[in-house]
């Protein structure tokens, strides 16, 4: 067992990535850490959990995270890779820490009328599929991601998810200048120093020092001052970070503050073990390993004085008909760009437009075709898009290995093969198979492919025998 370098044996670390000996002198000014009890957390094995979809039910028991309806504890870390469920978008392996942004989005209000929300650090998604989840069918989010790799997985999630209210976009905050007071909700789950991640991830150890804590907070106050631009009279801006110090958390409290922010109190249970963090009369929410079960955590949520403006009486500028694979009765208006049709809500058809004025819309809705030669064939996100015309045929419905070796780029044989085919597994659509006579050849985007030969770990409680 390795030590950190401070002669404190009593703080043991990691053997693969000791903690620093700045961030264990740190500790003791942080809200509720409690250094021996914390490092000792986080040489523990850290929770399971994941977040369902509930456009994707499936038959699941287990305990669920205390603070997020969808959340749920696994009792160990199943091989999620070799599951079709977690490519159909049927759930979404999250830290239940963070799925703390339940609680901020219930007292913002949101979901009590349709909101114009923006994700603007929003790689992988984790944040993107919650709100989806959360808010209104009505509303829009825009899922923002500076980093392009970062990006792609992203979109892959978010059309995973399949709800149908989403745009990606890719640029720095700094492009919110002219977007000023548009988004009725911005969460902001910043770049961070990452402690909140100690026990889960070794680089995360290796990568920290004072310096990055401090670079971290610069980038997070530039950040929160564009994004409460872009926030609207009476909008909500979600602050978060997976770390503890007070430079990237209680510091970006108090620049909202500064700026006008109104705090808005969560409805926190005492027996979640969420630490209450005060500041000049504001509350900041703060998880930690040893106190709930999750990884570290900060939120901070604030209103901007004023009202809302009026989202009721949206005009609808243009609907147009949908692709055949496409439910025919969605209002949806289509726009075409490099070979791709993506499928906008017709009523935020005119808020597109005026984002993309301004930030990189990479993709402004959900693709739903892609040109093939003359014609248009369905877009892997269609397949697992609430979208899709529910009458879609013809089916082929897999079993477990025939489903993961579809997911593995497989064609599939086939006596009469013709049309294009939705796959599905347990009657979740995942993708589409082109039909070629005696086979039906894959159409399951190859970035998206099972790369991995065999499980390291035990399958889903939930897989079927
Ligand atoms: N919200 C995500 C989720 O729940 O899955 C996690 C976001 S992660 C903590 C922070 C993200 O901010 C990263 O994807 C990173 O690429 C991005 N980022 C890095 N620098 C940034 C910057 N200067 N402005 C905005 N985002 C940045």
């Amino acid at each position: 067992m390795a030590h950190h370098g401070t002669g404190k044996r009593r703080f043991a670390a990691r053997d693969e990535a000791p903690l620093h000996p700045a961030f264990l002198e740190r500790l003791t000014g942080m809200p509720g850490a409690e250094p021996e009890a914390l490092v000792k957390a986080l040489d523990a094995v850290p929770p399971v959990s994941i977040r369902l979809n509930p456009l994707k039910p499936f038959p699941i028991q287990a305990d669920q995270v205390p603070w997020c309806t969808q959340g749920r504890y696994l009792p160990e870390r199943p091989s999620f890779t070799l599951d079709p469920l977690l490519h159909a978008g049927a759930y979404y392996v999250q830290e239940a820490a963070s799925m703390l942004l339940e609680q901020a989005v219930l007292a913002s209000g949101a979901m009590q009328r349709d909101t114009l929300a923006l994700d603007l650090c929003g790689a992988p998604g984790g944040k993107t599929t919650h709100l989806l989840s959360l808010l209104t069918p009505g509303s829009l989010v825009i899922a923002n991601e500076v980093e392009p790799g970062r990006r792609r997985i992203l979109a892959e999630n978010c059309w995973k998810w399949g709800a149908p209210n989403v745009a990606i976009a890719g640029s720095d905050p700094a492009a919110l200048e002219d977007l000023s007071g548009i988004f009725d909700l911005i969460v902001v789950d910043a770049p961070c120093s990452g402690e909140g991640l100690f026990r889960r991830d070794p680089f995360a150890r290796r990568q920290w020092s004072p310096q990055l804590v401090q670079q971290c907070a610069a980038v997070q106050q530039r950040i929160v001052e564009q994004a409460w631009d872009a926030l609207a009279p009476g909008g909500t801006i979600i602050y978060s970070t997976c770390t503890w110090e007070l430079e990237e958390d209680e510091a970006r409290m108090a620049q909202l503050l500064a700026l006008g922010a109104e705090p808005l109190p969560l409805p926190i249970s005492a027996a979640w073990g969420v630490v209450l963090s005060e500041r000049d009369g504001a509350i900041a929410y703060r998880c930690y390993p040893h106190r709930l079960q999750g990884e570290g955590f900060f939120l901070f949520a604030a209103r901007k004085p004023g009202q809302l403006p009026s989202r009721d009486a949206r005009p609808v500028i243009h609907r147009t008909d949908p692709p055949p694979w496409i439910d025919q009765q969605a209002c949806l208006s289509l726009v075409e760009r490099a070979g791709i049709r993506y499928a906008r809500p017709a009523a935020w058809a005119a808020a597109l437009d005026r984002i993309a004025g301004a930030l990189a819309l990479e993709a402004p809705g959900i693709p739903v075709a892609e040109r093939k030669g003359d014609g248009w064939v369905p877009h892997a996100a269609a397949a697992l898009s609430a979208l899709r015309a529910a009458d879609h045929r013809p089916v082929l419905d897999l079993s477990l290995p025939e489903a993961l070796a579809y997911l593995r780029g497989a064609a599939l044989s086939a006596a009469d093969a013709q049309g294009t085919a939705l796959v599905r597994h347990r009657g979740l659509g995942l993708g589409w198979a082109q039909g070629a006579g005696r086979r039906w050849n894959n159409r399951w985007p190859s970035p998206w492919r099972i790369r991995m030969l065999a499980a390291g770990a035990p399958p889903v409680p939930w897989s079927e025998p």
